[in-house]
């Protein structure tokens, strides 16, 4: 499956890709990237680098650093296969501590759920949106 899924400002799609992506690949927790570019809504996975994948997850800060030099960073995504669509106090304290949204989708529970740092440099509306959204 293609790793990366843009559209002309329709979100939802994205949420779709990144759905689809996370179920198709279920054995891992699946990782990715949130942005915008210009008009268009960005989706992107990239390897999980973890050396266990099907417990956490780990993104390659090259990956990352790639992803932010052509896109408006919305959020971090990353897939729970065995537990629900909570966010592990590692997760929250990785978006605090980087001051990046984390979005997550629970295979098991079929949904999503977003997590705003206190402090962050996205524009607020797009936050709302994505939140509307799922
Ligand atoms: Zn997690």
């Amino acid at each position: 499956m293609e790793q990366v899924f843009e559209t002309e400002n329709n979100l939802v799609e994205v949420l779709n890709f990144f759905k689809q992506y996370s179920t198709k690949y279920f054995n891992t927790e699946c990782c990715g990237f949130l942005g915008k570019r210009g008009d268009k809504f960005v989706g992107q996975m990239v390897d999980n680098r973890s050396p266990e994948p099907d417990l956490y997850f780990c993104v390659d800060p090259i990956d990352f650093v790639k992803f932010s030099e052509n896109h408006d960073v919305i959020a971090i995504f990353h897939s729970h296969i065995n537990n629900g669509a909570i966010f592990s106090e590692e997760d929250k304290n990785a978006s605090e501590s980087i001051c990046i949204p984390y979005l997550l989708y629970s295979i098991m529970e079929k949904k999503f759920v977003f997590y705003i740092p206190e402090n962050h440099e996205v524009d607020v509306k797009i936050l709302d949106k994505v939140k509307g959204l799922i």
